[in-house]
């Protein structure tokens, strides 16, 4: 598979996404814009150097929701300098977090910032909770979180499941549907068909398929049931 070219942007009308980067253990960063709305999902390394560079601090104060598939840390390695960030330019506006039920890795970063900055931020910060019942509505977006298959290795070689989310993202009629990081899983193929566009992963190393990632083949499958795919997260 060819190296991914990354900024990977989508447009329609005042529907937007751009995928920063997603590389498997180094780091993914995605920023979604729908109206006047501005969304992270996936705030890995580097994505307020990527938020600074392609859109500029006003649109990063205007942030309101940040979206975590799972706590992975190519997935939200960068969510320390953002919080901090926006705390020195002074947010006023509030912003949540949104992150699957039992990703200790948001709850535990989220706790030490409180403590650290206690006295200093500018705005309120709210760390919610959800699983694949909780579908809402955030500034005219409808979001559909979905559970996928998602694991990870033990010190002693052996594999438990994380807790991982995909998310539909839909605004005006059209659906933005990424799938974060997950084995095959009929919640994702569900949830991919007929999109606008699917955020498909490909990140497993070689062609049998496994319970962690999808092979190029698996993730190519998924994404042609949409009617415009991305692969994403493709060992380089
Ligand atoms: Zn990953
Ligand atoms: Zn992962």
């Amino acid at each position: 598979m060819k190296e991914q070219k990354y900024p990977l942007s989508w447009k329609k009308d005042d529907f937007s996404i751009k995928i920063f980067c997603s590389i498997p253990n180094i780091a993914t960063g995605i920023f979604l814009k729908s109206g006047k709305t501005n969304f992270v999902i996936d705030p890995g390394d580097g994505i307020l150097r990527d938020l600074n560079t392609k859109i500029g601090t006003k649109q990063i104060l205007g942030i309101s929701d940040i979206f975590v598939t799972h706590g992975h840390h190519d997935h939200i390695g960068g969510v320390w300098s953002l919080l901090t960030y926006l705390r020195v330019m002074r947010k006023g506006s509030p912003l949540t977090i949104h992150h699957p039920k039992g990703c200790v890795e948001i709850e535990s970063i989220l706790n030490a910032f409180e403590r650290v900055y206690a006295k200093s931020i500018s705005y309120e910060l709210t760390l919610r909770s959800i699983d694949e019942t909780t579908s809402f509505t955030q500034n005219n977006v409808l979001i559909k979180p979905f559970r996928v298959v998602h694991k990870e290795f033990l010190s002693d070689g052996s594999k438990r499941e994380v807790p991982a989310l995909g998310y539909n993202f839909s605004y005006k009629d059209k659906t933005i549907c990424y799938g974060g990081d997950t084995a095959y899983c009929d919640e994702l193929v569900n949830h991919a068909r007929n999109a606008d566009l699917a955020i498909i992963e490909a990140g497993h190393e070689d062609d049998e398929p496994d319970d962690m990632h999808m092979t190029l083949k698996e993730a190519k499958s998924i994404g042609e049931s949409a009617k415009q795919y991305f692969l994403v997260h493709v060992p380089e």
